[in-house]
């Protein structure tokens, strides 16, 4: 049985395994097929095509992007990005630019409140292009500020903790348009995250697919069997492809095993096979 993975972060974003750790990683656990799609940049997926070409192992390249819609928050993941993608990297660039300011005012805050924290020591636990929360995240904790993850995003950095500042995202619409005209496979990812209402996330995902969607992540760590046939559900209804994986980060986010998740997780290669033939058919 051959398996695959089709959402992995790495030390680009927030993952902690080099992009190449990664794919060895994903060979060790006899993953035929990685996709990394790192939060609002693509600099990690050159080094990966390269391991992965070494090591047997194919490298869909990805990216994940966090957007806005009218029903709150939507992830987007983009597959099978081109090498040459412009549009998508100036948006990737503004993102960052956006995200920069918002780390440098959150580091601010933490220091209004006493907190002895600054924007160097953020930047050296970060080893890749995408810088955030979970950076800051564990400068906090290393210097004993809290005791651990849940404690420091409920405390300060979670919606609702003390230095919480929102970030500037792209509509869900917009992303999906932007990802889809440069060619890429665009699938909503982990949809019921967000506990929207079943009519509401039928409405999301009839407008994205509008804009360019063409797959539900169906298969991914935290969704429950029933969660599951609801994505299939609305992957049908809609005539969408199916994509899923584990959304490992590597001890960023321990309990999460590359291509197994929690322990259960499975995602077959006829899943990657089908949206490669979705591809090829123009869907
Ligand atoms: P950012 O992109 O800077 O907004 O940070 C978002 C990332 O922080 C997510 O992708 C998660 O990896 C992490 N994160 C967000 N909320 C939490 C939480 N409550 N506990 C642990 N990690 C979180
Ligand atoms: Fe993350
Ligand atoms: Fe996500
Ligand atoms: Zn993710």
């Amino acid at each position: 049985m051959s398996l695959v993975d089709l959402h992995t972060h790495t030390t680009a974003s927030d993952g902690t395994d080099t992009p190449a750790q990664l794919m060895a990683l994903a060979k060790e656990a006899g993953l035929v097929a990685v996709a990394v799609t790192d939060h609002d940049t693509v600099s990690g997926l050159d080094e990966a095509e390269a391991a992965g070409r070494e090591l047997g192992v194919e490298l869909v390249r990805g990216c994940e992007l966090s957007c806005i819609t009218d029903m709150g928050e939507a992830h987007i993941l983009g597959l099978w990005l081109p090498h040459d993608i412009a549009p998508v990297q100036k948006k990737l660039r503004w993102l960052q630019q956006k995200r920069t300011e918002r780390n440098v005012a959150i580091v601010d805050r933490l220091q209004a409140l006493g907190l002895d924290i600054s924007m160097d020591e953020v930047l050296r636990v970060a080893r890749g292009e995408s810088v955030g929360r979970p950076h800051i995240a564990s400068v906090l904790l290393r210097k004993g500020y809290v005791r651990n993850s849940r404690e420091v995003f409920q405390k300060y950095l979670g919606s609702g903790g003390r230095a919480y500042i929102p970030r500037t995202v792209l509509g869900a619409e917009e992303a999906v348009h932007l990802l889809a005209s440069q060619g890429a496979t665009v699938s909503l990812a982990h949809p019921l995250h967000w506990k929207i209402s079943p009519d509401n996330l039928a409405k999301l995902v009839a407008r994205l697919k509008d804009a360019g969607l063409s797959a539900i992540e169906a298969w991914y760590s935290e969704h429950s069997a029933a969660d599951v046939r609801v994505c299939l559900e609305l992957a049908r209804r809609f005539d969408l492809g199916v994509s899923g994986g584990s959304d490992y980060h590597g001890s960023n986010k321990p309990a999460i095993a590359l291509g197994v998740g929690y322990g259960s997780l499975r995602v077959h290669k006829s899943v990657l096979d089908d949206l490669r033939a979705r591809r090829r058919a123009g869907a």
